[in-house]
Order: structure tokens, then sequence, then C-alpha cells
């Protein structure tokens, strides 16, 4: 193969906010699969959120990608060529070690995808991981019941455009909070929440309370930081709160004081995180049910496909800032 394999490293851990200083960009020669495995050409690198933890050596429910490796991440990609003869070469499959254009992986930890079912790249986002995480975070643990307010952050993302679809159908009243006036109308219009409120704007405590008159019963936490500080006083006795992310604090060098905890002994109000992988049945009882709404037209998504392997760390550090407008993924040209 005459191709060059373009690799994206982590070159140092940051102390505080990540920059293109810490990561390494490096072109080798594509590697040779070992036994079991296949060798993949990359077309698409999902990025997000959970790869800032990953690039810090604090101590955290994954192991930290090592200074000198590939970063991490989920890929969709076609095979190339496949010696143990399990996929054929031009399949698609959902695999690992995103930050490249090639690499020899495990066929036994390869997915295999339909393009006839769904789009591929929805296999790192609305069908995926974090589609998945939504449908974890609102049946499982936020539980919303018919006419209660269920307000999630980061509402247009991949996580909490899903979960509040999902709210939705569920009967509850949804609140979307997302940056922007863009981003707003787009949770409203298109993925049919009750009310958007944009977390920039100056007096944003006094419009999320206006949006939740009946005060909040359910929040999807995914950001932290000043939106969980509006969010905290408007919680309704036995509220509840799903723990998914927050995002806002991962480029901080220390944590932000946080909210006064003791209304949740208080309110009796019920805290708890959860991590997508301890729920591994999900993953296969999303891709049926979502894709199912995805045919029928009734689940919405987008996506913010930025091309060129060699952006992705910009890319990356730019969905930190908020400046993705949907689901974030690398096409890998
Ligand atoms: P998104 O697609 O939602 O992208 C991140 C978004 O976060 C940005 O677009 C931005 O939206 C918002 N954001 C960033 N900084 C701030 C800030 N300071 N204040 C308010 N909002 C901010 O990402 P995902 O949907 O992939 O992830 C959402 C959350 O879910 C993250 O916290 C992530 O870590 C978590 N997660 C947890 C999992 C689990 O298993 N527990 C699995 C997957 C994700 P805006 O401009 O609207 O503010």
């Amino acid at each position: 193969m005459n191709e060059t394999n373009l690799r994206i490293l982590l070159r140092a851990r940051p102390e505080g906010a990540a920059t293109a200083e810490h990561f390494q960009a490096v072109e080798e020669a594509p590697p040779s699969p070992r036994p079991g495995e296949a060798l993949l050409r990359h077309r698409f690198l999902s990025l997000d959120p959970y790869m800032r933890g990953r690039m810090s050596g604090a101590k955290s429910y994954a192991a930290p990608v090592a200074v000198g490796d590939v970063m991490e991440g989920q890929s969709v990609a076609q095979v190339a060529e496949d010696p143990t003869g399990r996929f054929k070469p031009g399949d698609w499959v959902l695999g690992g070690k995103g930050w490249q254009r090639f690499s020899a992986q495990p066929v036994s930890g390869l997915v295999k995808l339909d393009p006839d079912a769904a789009p591929v790249t929805t296999a790192l986002g609305v069908l995926g991981m974090p589609g998945t995480t939504a449908w974890v975070g609102v049946t499982e643990i936020a539980v919303p019941k018919p006419g209660e307010t269920f307000v999630v952050s980061a509402a247009s993302g991949a996580v909490g455009s899903v979960a509040g679809q999902i709210a939705k159908r569920m009967g509850a009243r949804v609140v979307g909070v997302a940056g922007g006036f863009e981003k707003c109308r787009f949770v409203r219009d298109e993925l049919g929440f009750d009310e958007c409120v944009d977390h920039r704007a100056a007096d944003f405590p006094d419009l999320l309370a206006a949006a939740c008159p009946r005060g909040i019963d359910v929040y999807f936490e995914n950001v932290g930081g000043a939106v969980q500080k509006a969010v905290w006083p408007l919680l309704n006795q036995f509220g509840r709160v799903a723990f998914c992310g927050m995002v806002a604090e991962y480029q901080n060098a220390e944590p932000a004081p946080g909210p006064n905890l003791a209304q949740v002994v208080r309110k009796s109000l019920r805290l708890r995180g959860f991590i997508v992988s301890q729920h591994p049945a999900a993953f296969t009882e999303w891709r049926s049910t979502g894709g199912r709404w995805l045919r029928e037209g009734a689940l919405r998504y987008r996506e913010d496909v930025v091309k060129g392997l060699d952006r992705a760390p910009e890319a990356f550090l730019g969905m930190l800032r908020g400046e993705n407008f949907g689901k974030r993924i690398v096409e890998i040209t």
C-alpha cells in the first residue's frame, strides 16, 4: 500500500485547558494485521467530550491514553483487508482507535454496519454511544412521568437532542438549554421540545425560571457549571437529576465551587451517576428502537462533519467550546 497512515497522538497531558499543543500528528506506514486482526481504512471519527478525560492522568472509570499513543475514539471504517475472512473488503464496521487513517483491529471487537439500514455515521451519534446514553439516562435513570417538567442541557448536542425527544415521547414537558439563538430554534422547532432557553443570555436564570413555571421535576445534566447553578433552585420536591456529564468543567484545572448539595437531602432529590458501558444490552436495544424511529421519521438528529483528520484536534477542542452544532464527526478524507 502506497498510502501513509496519518495518526494523531497525545503529545502531553494538559494541566487545565487542552490546546492543539497537546496533540501531535505523525505519518507512518499503515500497520500490518496480526493474527485475528483486520486492516481498517477509517472513514469517520467520533469526537466526544469524554476524550478530554482520557487526555488527563487523573483516576477515572477508564484508563487514560498514554502519552505518545494514538488518541482514543470510535471510528466508522471500511475493511481494507481481512485475512480472517470474516469481513469482505469494503464492509462498513464500527471500531475503535479512531484518530488515524488506518488501524489493525481484532475482528472480534468490530461491529458490522448495514449502510442500507441507516447512514453509517449514525453509529457514532444518534444510534451509537451518545444515543444509547440518552436512552439509558432517560428510561432508566431520569424516568420522567407524563406532565412532569424535564430539563436537559446541551440540548442540541448528541446526547441531549435524543434525551429530550425520548422524554417527550414519555409525556414530559421538555425544556432544553442550549447556547445561542440558532441552537435554541433548532431544539424547539426541529426537535419538537416545548421550550429552549439560551444559557448565554445575561438573564438566563430568570429565563429558565419563566420557562419552568411549575419548577423542574427531572434534570438531565450534561454540562454543570452556571447552567447547573441556575437549575438547582428550581428543582421540585422529589425531583431527580440524571448526572450524565459536566462538559463545562472538563477544561478547568480545578473543579468549580459546586452548588449547595445539601438540597439533595432537604428535598429528597435522587442523584445517580451512570456510565453507558454499564448497560451493554442497551446498545442493541437502542439500535433497534432508535433505528425504527429513525426510519419512521420520528427521531431527528443533526451531525456536524469536519473534513480531514488533520483538523481533528481543533475540531475536538472547538466542540469543548460549543462550536459544534450536533454530533461532531471527522470525515477522514
Ligand atoms: P455535545 O454534542 O452536546 O457537545 C458538547 C456541548 O456542550 C457543546 O455543543 C455545548 O453546547 C455544551 N457546552 C460546552 N461548554 C458549555 C458550557 N460552559 N456551558 C454550557 N454548555 C456547554 O456532547 P455530547 O452530547 O456527546 O455529550 C454531552 C454530555 O454527556 C457530556 O457532558 C458528556 O461527557 C456526557 N456523556 C456521558 C456519558 C455517560 O456514559 N455518562 C456518555 C456520553 C456522553 P451549547 O452551545 O448548547 O452549550
